[in-house]
């Protein structure tokens, strides 16, 4: 059977990496009839951000990424969250001790520091020189009569080198000259245990058979490997993944506020959008892009063995593409729900513009709404909230009235050939961009006015701005009635 688990540290917002690692493990789960836990690392009581816990959940349940069991969805290996396990850990300690495969220490941070700068100066890795470990009995007994604070370390064996198989890397031997020196610490002097300790401890408990997660916490695998001896259980198989870059080679997670996954949200990006972004690199699908899948049709994809070592590349513009391949979809299995989405948000950015109510009714109609979202799914929009940018605002607002000084600027007889214009597109059909086109053209031959000029003009009357759509085009998404609307406005 598989258990996995996704183990999040509550210090701040979910980002775009935490997600592709959460995936991830859902992934896993769902493809092997599995279990998906969340369990919560907030041990480091310095770094926790209030609320955190249920906005990651929230993110987690946008994206579709549910756990089967973790702190809302309760299960039989609870709790999980990490502060309410303190009695595992303390436990687990107290055995490690009894056994002679831990002990106390009662350096001094002022003593550590020393060291620290010590090893700097010879430009060794920072770590700590054992000293505690030689401490007696009685040498112990009296610091605890005296009540003084201390850590419980773990006894590093250095004539172990330790080895992995991990899923993704391959054959990985950790080199102990790269790593901290030393003994290192399972529970710190505040009680609360290391992530280490916590990690290894929890792991045990909940039974979790696979450990995917980012390739950062790969070298602490070689401790964990050593706590998992100590203890004589059986560590889980465990699967680093690699990082996922900008397309500039910096860390995805490096920028500011885009690398979380609620600015994405927040900006309408579709959940499966998000998940075909965060999976385009990396592999682990038996086919060649996620494009398009939702996260139910991923599952049968997901291939673990498929992962990759490289880091990927990902350019953010993707992201849009993704999108609109799932607005396209949605436009077409589900066009109401579009409608009145839509409908929701001109609403909400627009109402306080009308005065006539009439209008505002048209424009929010379902009949309005349906072709504008006709005309601009196709290539126009990525996200529905495209449409509420300033390139779509002639859709829904009349431009100011235009005075006639202005609009005198753009060719001699406004007036003139406003009036014509009107009277033709009266009488034009089909009211489409290519007869408009054609009607406009004909009329601008038979006026002898300069085609440029008269379409720069109308480009004003109908929208108020200098660039966009073709005339014909946004003449054909504002419907007969409004495009004679606007020009008759224009005319007062
Ligand atoms: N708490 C760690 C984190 O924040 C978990 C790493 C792991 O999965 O072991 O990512």
């Amino acid at each position: 059977y598989v258990r996995v688990r996704f183990a999040p540290s509550p210090t701040g917002m979910l980002h775009m990496g935490g997600l592709r690692t959460a995936l991830y493990n859902y992934l896993l789960a769902k493809s092997k009839n599995g279990a998906f836990v969340l369990r919560i690392e907030d041990t480091d009581q310095t770094r926790l951000v209030p609320g955190a816990v249920d906005k990651l959940i929230h993110v987690l349940e946008w994206a579709g990424v549910v756990p089967d069991e973790g702190p809302k969805y309760g299960g039989e290996f609870g709790p999980y969250i990490q502060s309410q396990r303190l009695h595992v850990y303390d436990e687990n300690a107290m055995n490690l001790l009894k056994n002679g495969l831990a002990y106390r220490c009662f350096c001094t941070p002022h003593r550590l520091e020393l060291l620290r700068k010590e090893a700097m100066k010879r430009r060794e890795n920072p770590g700590y020189d054992n000293r505690c470990r030689h401490l007696s009995n009685d040498q112990i007994e009296e610091k605890l009569a005296q009540n003084t604070p201390y850590v419980i370390r773990f006894k590093v064996d250095t004539a172990v080198k330790e080895h992995l198989e991990d899923l993704v890397f391959g054959s990985v031997t950790f080199d102990p000259s790269e790593s901290e020196r030393g003994d290192f610490v399972l529970v710190k002097s505040d009680k609360y245990p290391t992530y280490h300790f916590a990690n290894v401890v929890d792991d045990h408990y909940m039974k979790i058979t696979h450990v995917l997660r980012g390739i950062e916490w790969q070298s602490s695998t070689a401790k964990h490997l050593q706590i998992y001896r100590a203890f004589g259980w059986t560590p889980p198989k465990f699967a680093h993944l690699p990082l996922i870059m900008n397309s500039d080679g910096t860390k995805l997670s490096k920028r500011q506020g885009d690398s979380h996954v609620e600015y994405y949200k927040e900006l309408g990006y579709y959940p499966e959008a998000v998940l075909n972004f965060i999976t385009q690199m990396g592999g682990g699908f038996t086919v060649e892009s996620t494009e398009g899948l939702t996260l139910k049709e991923m599952i049968p994809k997901f291939q673990m063995e498929r992962i990759n070592r490289n880091n990927g590349r990902m350019d953010i513009k993707r992201l849009d593409v993704m999108n609109q391949i799932h607005l396209q979809s949605r436009w077409r299995t589900g066009p109401q729900d579009l409608i009145n989405k839509l409908k929701e948000l001109v609403k909400e950015k627009y109402k306080d513009r009308f005065t006539d109510e009439n209008q505002l009714s048209h424009i929010l109609s379902d009949e309005f709404l349906r072709s504008v979202l006709e005309w601009s799914t196709v290539h126009r929009i990525f996200r529905l909230e495209d449409l509420l940018t300033a390139d779509f605002e002639f859709i829904w607002i009349l431009p100011d009235s235009l005075n006639h000084e202005q609009l005198d600027t753009f060719i001699l007889d406004v007036k003139d050939i406003l009036t014509k214009t009107t009277n033709i597109l009266t009488t034009t059909k089909p009211f489409d961009e290519m007869t408009i086109a054609e009607t406009l053209k004909h009329l601008s031959k038979e006026t002898k006015s300069s085609f440029p000029k008269y379409m720069t003009l109308l480009r004003r009357v109908i929208s108020g701005k200098k660039q966009g759509p073709s005339v014909g085009e946004m003449m054909q998404i504002l419907g007969k009635s409004e495009t004679l609307r606007r020009l008759q406005q224009a005319l007062q």
